[in-house]
């Protein structure tokens, strides 16, 4: 006669003798056209339609729809009456939003069968578009436990890169589409810009933004700015192509919970219809925290730094819901979910449980680093720190789509930055003086591939994003005025007049030249330089 309760809002107040309702159900999710362009709370309350009903406060009780049902979509069958369909088939299409076709699927637990009827026309989402045999009605709204992965045929190995337009990530850790990656970084580092960037530029159908916990103010951001975005690849409003869940710090923390789930099930869905969907998530350390708080109040046995022992079990099974699989239902479709999750680590101290637990569950480790920060170097990645695991995996891709020598100018570009530091340690030992010409070359190119290639302003309004060829040629570029520099040393051209050529004026520029005809301007200095030999 004992029952544990799950409340997902507010419970102040709440007392002894109060009537409790079950629900019957764990937590759900709506499923259907309607979704992209929302902005939903942790679980699935849309902020829009709330604010509307009861102005800025969400009071107890406040139930909506997650869908609307009163709007009506125009609905295209894709199957014909006698044909058999079965779970993840596509029904019909549903022109979601101007750029994006929306494939309503029979969900993966309903029973197949013989279509009986199916009709084009103006729907609701819980309007009847057809029927399957002894009359079972098919509409358009699917629901789903959020806590239980969706399923799909087969899940398939990382193929292509997920396509940042951030150069540190793209060259030197690049993720999988269908990956996961994790950015921790102390508080002002650059999580949220970066993972904006990614929402505006990176290469995927559909952006799922999860903010969770943050401070209201800065969620607040994100709602004021998102809505003004263009895509830049479609020239249409980028709300178009994103669900928003937002939970901040004041909401309560079971919803918090919940978001990343609600969050990951949504993608899941469109990963269903075969497109390349990304997960953000800032920052998945509210949601362990939020963890934290709800085990501790259930009086289980707390683990490290207080979090529950199976924090660890939580996250990755978090992190499997990304990936990229061959979907459920006829046709060989092929989606994938990548996830980029922010993380905050109390001090910017990586060794704490969260950070740790992560690491051991993704793919790829984007740290980001206080001191760069403060110098103003954005990106903050750290290179040392960070990793990726799909390097071999994306490598023949990379030869094949971005250049052939991409991966030898990647572990160029590495092996430089190492000895960059190993000279620098010697310098502080000995002085700046007391190094040879060669070495002071590589400190200088060491500094300028950091500030011409790696370093990347968000908030300008040609680099924000750089394609993979213009990255290409500004690398091949960057080690070509390296090793012309190094002739003209052996050829007894003084340092000091290699730190002022004209050509290095030029590099300094290369990153507000647009994308188009940079290929062919860079290789125009290229030529220049072998020339002057
Ligand atoms: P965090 O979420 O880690 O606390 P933010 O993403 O809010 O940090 O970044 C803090 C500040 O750092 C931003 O307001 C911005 O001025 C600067 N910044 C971060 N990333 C970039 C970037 N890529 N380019 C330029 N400035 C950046
Ligand atoms: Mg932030």
């Amino acid at each position: 006669d004992e029952a544990t309760i799950q409340v997902y809002e507010e419970t102040t107040g709440l007392s002894l003798g109060d009537e409790v309702l079950d629900s019957g159900e764990p937590l759900f999710v709506e499923l259907g056209p309607g979704l992209l362009g929302s902005v939903y709370d942790g679980v699935q309350r849309s902020l829009e339609v709330l604010r509307e009903a009861m102005g800025d406060l969400i009071l107890r009780r406040a139930v909506v729809a997650p869908l609307s049902r009163t709007r009506r979509w125009h609905f295209v069958p894709r199957v014909r009456p006698g044909e058999t369909v079965g779970p993840g088939d596509i029904l019909g299409v549903v022109q979601e939003t101007p750029g994006h076709e929306h494939r309503v699927l029979l969900p993966p637990r309903a029973r197949g069968g013989r279509v009986e009827s199916i009709a084009e026309g103006e729907y609701s989402v819980t309007d009847t578009v057809g029927t399957l045999e002894e009359g079972k009605p098919l509409n358009l709204l699917q629901r789903w436990p959020v806590r239980q992965p969706r399923p799909v045929r087969q899940r398939l190995a990382p193929a292509f890169p997920f396509v940042t337009g951030q150069r540190v990530f793209d060259t030197l850790f690049p993720v999988a589409a269908g990956g996961t990656a994790i950015v921790p970084g102390g508080f002002g580092t650059g999580k949220t810009v970066l993972e904006q960037s990614l929402a505006k530029f990176s290469e995927a159908d559909l952006i799922v933004f999860v903010g969770c916990g943050e401070r209201g103010n800065e969620i607040a951001e994100v709602l004021s700015d998102f809505p003004r975005l263009i895509d830049a690849r479609t020239g249409r409003p980028l709300m178009e192509r994103t669900i928003l869940v937002v939970n901040t710090s004041n909401m309560p923390v079971a919803a918090r919970e919940a978001s990343i789930y609600t969050g990951v099930t949504l993608a899941e869905y469109y990963r269903d219809m075969g497109y390349r969907v990304a997960l953000m998530a800032d920052s998945t350390s509210r949601w362990a925290e939020a963890l934290r708080e709800i085990s501790s109040r259930l009086e289980e046995m707390p683990g490290e730094e207080g979090y529950p022992t199976y924090l660890a079990t939580r996250l990755s099974a978090f992190y499997e819901r990304g990936g990229r699989a061959l979907c459920l239902g006829a046709g060989d479709r092929v989606g994938s979910i990548t996830i980029v999750s922010a993380i905050s680590p109390p001090g910017g101290d990586f060794s704490e449980p969260v950070t740790q637990a992560s690491i051991r569950a993704t793919g790829a480790l984007w740290a980001l680093e206080a001191s760069l920060a403060h110098r103003r170097h954005f990106p903050a990645v750290e290179w040392k720190r960070s990793y990726s695991l799909y390097v071999d995996s994306l490598r023949e891709w990379y030869a094949r789509e971005a250049g052939e020598d991409w991966h030898a100018l990647r572990q160029d570009l590495l092996a430089l930055l190492r000895r960059e530091e190993e000279i620098q340690e010697i310098v502080q030992l000995v002085g700046i003086d007391a190094i040879q010409d060669e070495e002071r070359l590589i400190l200088e190119m060491g500094r300028l591939f950091r500030e011409e290639f790696l370093r990347q302003s968000a908030f300008s309004d040609v680099d924000a994003f750089c394609p993979l060829a213009k990255q290409h040629a500004m690398l091949r570029l960057l080690f070509a005025f390296f090793g012309h520099c190094r002739r003209l040393l052996q050829q007894g051209t003084p340092i000091d007049d290699l730190l002022t050529l004209p050509l290095r004026r030029e590099l300094e520029r290369m990153k507000e030249r647009p994308a188009e005809g940079f290929q062919a301007w860079a290789e125009q200095l290229r030529q220049a330089m072998s020339n002057e030999q």
